[in-house]
């Protein structure tokens, strides 16, 4: 059983030659790696997720976990404990995915068919709180009290070290900033179900979205003629956040206002968690985020100053890159299951 609030702990007096197994469950991606007793991943491997029930969640995690134990040699006896970072909302002292945004499936049991099944024990974490996590364990933020790691991927999430804990909340889901609400009047309606949320306007799955809103303000004659237009043979369904960044990447007029505007929501967002966190640094990860650095990060930069009270921290990538997700799985379990 979680406590609800947790100390960042440090790891220390484990055996030698045992594995520990940490997942990250994103809204497209699962990833699972298996890491020594000091958490250094050693062996991963990843796919699609498995969305045809929510019972093939956890039946695809198990198999991967197996897969990698045999590929690499590693004997299931010498696994101690595997955590899961998953992308929520979720109940973590159950171990379960309630209404996540990125499945359609109201109840995803993860951390009892895991245990069951492998004979361990299992933990579960949100994705951005593992994170932070595993960023004060093992990347930039280490020695750091307060922290915050901010992801911008298929949803965007944050977690946060406030004093040297890490804020869980009663659920487990104490920094859902992905759904505070930028835009009063709702334009645009999130995964969720609810208007106007951060993550409806600049996640990747739903920055096709506001592209297509801002189009229909603008001049059709600018519109039939941008880049964006031809990228999907004007077609716009196909939009992708992928097509956005490329053209402007390219210097497309359109696609690089679009990246501006998207950069000041953004930049709303992370001064929400300035203004309540106060951390001294945000870390940056998500995949939008890394596959577009300097597209991302500039804007944010830059307007982040127009809205926050508290002063501006150091705000860079992750140096944990796409693994920043397995780390916070690996952190978790080492935290928790280590204390039990
Ligand atoms: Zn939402």
């Amino acid at each position: 059983m979680l406590a609800r609030r947790l100390r960042v702990f440090r790891v220390k007096g484990l055996v030698k030659d045992e594995h520990w197994i940490g997942i990250d469950l994103g809204g497209t991606w699962v990833r699972v790696a298996v890491s020594d007793k000091n958490g250094h991943l050693i062996a991963k491997t990843s796919e699609k997720v498995d969305k045809s029930s929510a019972k093939a969640i956890s039946d695809q995690m198990i198999r991967l976990t197996r897969f990698l134990c045999n590929k690499h040699g590693f004997g299931i006896k010498s696994l101690k404990g595997a955590g899961i970072a998953a992308t929520g909302p979720l109940v973590q002292e159950e171990g379960v995915l309630i209404h996540p945004t990125a499945m359609p499936f109201d109840y995803v049991p993860i951390t009892k068919p895991i245990s069951e099944e492998l004979g361990i024990p299992s933990c579960l974490i949100n994705d951005a709180a593992g994170a932070a996590l595993g960023e004060k364990m093992f990347g930039a933020a280490k020695g750091l009290d307060n922290y915050a790691y901010i992801t911008i991927s298929t949803g965007i999430g944050c977690g946060a070290i406030v004093n040297g804990t890490l804020l869980l909340g009663k659920d487990g889901n104490a920094h859902e900033v992905g759904h505070i609400v930028i835009d009063y009047e709702g334009r645009l309606t999130c995964g969720c179900g609810k208007r106007g949320h951060w993550e409806a306007y600049c996640s990747g799955s739903n920055i096709p979205n506001f592209i297509r809103m801002r189009l229909k303000d603008m001049p059709k004659k600018t519109v039939e003629e941008s880049m964006l237009l031809r990228m999907v043979g004007g077609d716009l369904s196909r939009l992708s956040a992928i097509d956005l960044f490329a053209a402007a990447g390219k210097a497309d007029n359109i696609s690089t206002r679009l990246v501006e505007e998207i950069g000041v929501l953004n930049a709303i967002g992370f001064a929400n968690v300035i203004n309540a966190y106060d951390p001294s640094l945000i870390t940056v990860g998500g995949t939008v985020t890394l596959k577009n650095r300097a597209m991302i990060l500039k804007p944010i930069r830059k307007h982040v100053k127009d809205y926050v009270i508290n002063r501006i921290p150091k705000i860079k990538i992750t140096p944990l890159g796409d693994d920043v997700g397995l780390y916070g799985a690996i952190a978790a379990a080492l935290t928790y299951i280590s204390w039990r």
